[in-house]
C-alpha cells in the first residue's frame, strides 16, 4: 500500500514537479475543516504544460512505441493505482464526501474497471486492412486505413467523481498514444495530482501526462490554444457552450459530457420493489450531484400516490451524515455555493406550487459540513423550474402521466438528453419506449446496474457532443486516415 501526499505545492509538468507560488486550502465538505492543501496553477503553468505535450506528441516518444509498449507501462500504470487503493479511497471520502461504499465501488472500482477496458481495446493491431485489388485503371492495390492518435488533449474535469472522471479521459487518450494536459476542478485537485504520482512513479515519458491545477483562467488557455487537437471537456452546460466557443476560433475538437435532468418512467405495471428503492438512488447518490441521475420521476397516474408513500418513506430512512460512518447513506454537497444553489431551486419550487413531500431543509443535529436532506416534491410542473433545470443537490421532482405516448413525451421536452430509465414488467413496451427516448443511454429495470464500460455514455441536445466509454470512447480519441496504395 502507498500513501497519498495531502499537503503539495508542486503540479506535474514536462515530468517533473513545478512550485507554483500560490496554493489552495482543500475543504472537506462533510466537516468544512481542511484535509489538504493543492498547488494553485496559472495560465503561464498551462502554457508550459501544453508546450510539453505538444513536444512529446510531435516527436512521437510515446505515439512512435508499439501498441503492446505503450499497453505495458498502462498496466504498470493501473497497478501502480491499485497500490494506492486504500489511501485513494480515504482521499475520495474526504474530498467529494462520498459515502464510504460508494468511494469504494463507484468513484474507485469502476474507474479501474474503465481504465482497464480502455487499455484492454488499445491492445490490438489499430490497423485495419480494406482491400487488395487489381485497381480500375489497371495494376494492383491495396488501401489500409489507420488511426492515429489526436495529439494533444487538453482534459478538463468537474467535482462530483473525480478520479473517474480523470480516468475517463486519461485512460483512453493515454491508450490512444495521446500526449495529455489535464486540469481537475479546484474543489477537488488531490485527486488528479495522484496520477501524475503514478505517472512518475511508472517513467511515463516525459511530457505524456502533466497535470495543472487552477480555475477558468487555466481553462481558458487549455481551450484557446491551437497547439490543442482535441478538448475533452465533462461539466456544467454553461461551462460547456463557453469552452465549445472558446475552442471555435482554431477549429480545436471538442468532446463534450455535460449536464442533465434525466428521466425515470414508472409505467403502471412497475414492480414498485424495484421503482422506488430505483427512484431514491438516483436522487441520493453522491447528495444528487450526479450528471445521468434520474431526477424526474414521471410516474403513471393509476400507481402515483402509492409509490409517492413508499418514495418518501424510503427516503425517511436515508441517514445523512459523516462519509466514513458505515451507516452514512448519503454525505453533503461539495461547498457552501452548492448547498445555497441547492436551497434556491427548493424555494423557487416551492414558490411556483410543487408539494414539498420529504426533506427540503438542512438536516437537524449536523451543523458542519454542508449537507441537505433529500427531498421530494410532488405535483412538479414539466415547464417548472424544477422540472428544467439540473438542480446537482438530493431533489427529486415527481410527475404523473397517463399513457405511454404522455410520459414519452415528457421524458423528451427537455433541454437535456444524457438518460433516461424505465421500469415496467412489459419488457416489449419498455424497449420501445427506450427506442423513442432522446438520449444517450437508457436502463430497463436498472440495467447491469453497473456502468459497463463496452457501452457508450454520453448525451444530446444541452448533455453534450461525443460519447466516452465503448469503442466510441476510444476512437474519439483518435484520427482517421486512409491510405490508399499502388502496388504494381
Ligand atoms: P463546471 O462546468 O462548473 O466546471 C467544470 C470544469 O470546467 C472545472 O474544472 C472548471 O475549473 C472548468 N472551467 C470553468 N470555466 C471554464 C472555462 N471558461 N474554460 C475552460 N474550463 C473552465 O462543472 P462542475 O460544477 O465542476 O461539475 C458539475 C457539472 O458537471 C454538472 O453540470 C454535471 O452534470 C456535469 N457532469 C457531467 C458528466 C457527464 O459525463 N456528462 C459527468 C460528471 C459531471
Amino acid at each position: 500500500m502507498t500513501d497519498i501526499e495531502r499537503t503539495r505545492r508542486a503540479l506535474y509538468i514536462d515530468g517533473v514537479w513545478v512550485d507554483t507560488e500560490q496554493t489552495a486550502s482543500v475543504t472537506n465538505p462533510a466537516t468544512e475543516d481542511e484535509l489538504g492543501v493543492a498547488p494553485v496553477g496559472t495560465a503561464a503553468h498551462a502554457e508550459a504544460a501544453l508546450a510539453a505535450a505538444r513536444a512529446a506528441a510531435d516527436d512521437r516518444r510515446w505515439s512512435g512505441l508499439t501498441p503492446k509498449d505503450r499497453v505495458r507501462l498502462l498496466r504498470r500504470f493501473t497497478d501502480a493505482l491499485r497500490d494506492r487503493e486504500e489511501a485513494l479511497v480515504a482521499l475520495v471520502i474526504d474530498e467529494c464526501g462520498a459515502p464510504g461504499r460508494l468511494a469504494k465501488i463507484l468513484h474507485y472500482r469502476t474507474g479501474m474497471d474503465h481504465f482497464d477496458w480502455y487499455v484492454d481495446a488499445a491492445d490490438r493491431d489499430p490497423i485495419e486492412p480494406r482491400r487488395f485489388a487489381p485497381l480500375p485503371g489497371g495494376g494492383t492495390g491495396a488501401a489500409v486505413v489507420v488511426r492515429e492518435p489526436a495529439g494533444v488533449v487538453a482534459a478538463i474535469t468537474p467535482f462530483n467523481f473525480p478520479f473517474f472522471l480523470n480516468v475517463q479521459k486519461v485512460a483512453p487518450a493515454l491508450a490512444a498514444g495521446n500526449c495529455v494536459v489535464l486540469k481537475p476542478s479546484p474543489l477537488t485537485p488531490l485527486q488528479a495530482l495522484v496520477l501524475a504520482d503514478v505517472a512518475e512513479e511508472v517513467e511515463l515519458p516525459p511530457g505524456v501526462l502533466n497535470v495543472v491545477t487552477g480555475d477558468i483562467d487555466v481553462g481558458q488557455v487549455l481551450t484557446t490554444d491551437p497547439r490543442v487537437d482535441l478538448v475533452s471537456f465533462t461539466g456544467s452546460d454553461l461551462v460547456g457552450a463557453a469552452v465549445m466557443a472558446q475552442a471555435s476560433p482554431n477549429l480545436t475538437r471538442v468532446l463534450l459530457e455535460l449536464g442533465g435532468k434525466s428521466a425515470l418512467i414508472v409505467r403502471d405495471d412497475a414492480d414498485l420493489d424495484v421503482a422506488v428503492p430505483t427512484a431514491l438512488m438516483n436522487f441520493i447518490t453522491q447528495a444528487g450531484q450526479g450528471c445521468a441521475l434520474c431526477t424526474r420521476h414521471i410516474v403513471h397516474e393509476s400507481i402515483h400516490d402509492t409509490f409517492v408513500e413508499q418514495l418518501v418513506a424510503f427516503t425517511s430512512m436515508v441517514t445523512v451524515g459523516d462519509p466514513h460512518d458505515r451507516g452514512t447513506a448519503m454525505g453533503p454537497l461539495i461547498s457552501a455555493a452548492q448547498r445555497d444553489r441547492v436551497e434556491g431551486f427548493v424555494a423557487t419550487a416551492r414558490a411556483e406550487g410543487a408539494t414539498l413531500a420529504a426533506g427540503g431543509s438542512r438536516p437537524s443535529g449536523l451543523d458542519r459540513g454542508f449537507f441537505f436532506e433529500p427531498t421530494v416534491f410532488t405535483d412538479v410542473a414539466n415547464s417548472s423550474t424544477l422540472a428544467r433545470n439540473e438542480v446537482f443537490g438530493p431533489v427529486a421532482a415527481v410527475i404523473s402521466f397517463a399513457d405511454d405516448d404522455e410520459a414519452v413525451a415528457i421524458a423528451n421536452d427537455s433541454p437535456y438528453g444524457l438518460a433516461g430509465a424505465i421500469v415496467s414488467h412489459d419488457a416489449d413496451a419498455a424497449f420501445r419506449m427506450a427506442l423513442r427516448m432522446h438520449t444517450g443511454y437508457v436502463t430497463i429495470n436498472g440495467g447491469s446496474g453497473a456502468m459497463d464500460p463496452a457501452l457508450p455514455f454520453g448525451g444530446v441536445g444541452r448533455s453534450g457532443i461525443g460519447r466516452e466509454l465503448g469503442i466510441e470512447g476510444l476512437d474519439c480519441y483518435t484520427e482517421t486516415k486512409s491510405i490508399d496504395m499502388r502496388i504494381g
